[in-house]
């Protein structure tokens, strides 16, 4: 089963991530968490480039670059891990490459939008459900600032990408209602929403 975890920064992707990890695993569970961009070695590597690169990328590199990463994440890590039989759970996936270059940097270009769909659909692999975690942007603001977190390249840009993006999440899960469910992390403890969220993934079995 492949899992993802989605939302802006400052929603409490991580906390959630680590609290699956541990739940999962202690219902004996094997499972593999992992995170984008990165989570190979070489997507790693990818992901310095995108996060700190000195220079900035054109949006199509950019995205493909993405794209690179994340296919070498799938053929080096996920698949495999899916093939064993463990349950993957990825802090970020495709959504991620909509919500921030689709909607937020190229301000939802429908040619954009489609250029991500067919690169994700050459892919061949998807999550099969995926949480898109939500609050409103002046607490992740806060939570950002109190994390006292290394900002960056994306970090830093306006209030009125970070509003594209939020958007962009929303429009996503719009249209994908079979696979996504939107959860508040702002309205509920963080235990009893990761309760919810294990419940739902064995569900899915
Ligand atoms: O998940 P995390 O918050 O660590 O993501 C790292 C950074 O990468 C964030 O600033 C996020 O906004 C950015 N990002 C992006 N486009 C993606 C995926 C992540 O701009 N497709």
């Amino acid at each position: 089963l492949f899992v993802t975890l989605e939302g802006s920064e400052g929603v409490g992707k991580s906390t959630q991530l680590r609290l699956l990890q541990s739940a999962l695993a202690s219902l004996g569970y094997d499972v593999l968490t992992t995170r984008e961009p990165g989570g190979s070695p070489g997507a790693e590597d990818l992901r310095q480039l995108l996060l700190f690169g000195k220079n900035p990328l054109s949006l199509r590199a950019e995205i493909l670059t993405h794209f690179a990463a994340r296919a070498d994440h799938l053929d080096q890590m996920i698949i495999p891990a899916l093939d064993k039989g463990q349950i993957v759970i990825c802090d970020r996936f495709t959504d991620s490459t909509m919500a921030y270059q689709g909607y937020g940097r190229a301000e939802g270009d429908p040619d954009v939008l489609d250029m991500i769909s067919r690169l994700q659909s050459q892919l061949g692999r998807g999550p099969d459900m995926t949480f898109l975690l939500e609050v409103p942007r002046d607490i992740a603001r806060l939570r950002l600032a109190a994390r006292g977190a290394p900002v960056d390249r994306y970090e830093q840009s306006d209030e009125a990408f970070h509003a594209r993006v939020s958007a962009g999440f929303r429009e996503i899960a719009r249209y994908n209602t079979g696979r996504i469910r939107r959860l508040n992390t702002d309205t509920q403890a963080e235990e009893s929403l990761n309760s919810l969220i294990v419940k739902d993934i064995l569900s899915h079995f």
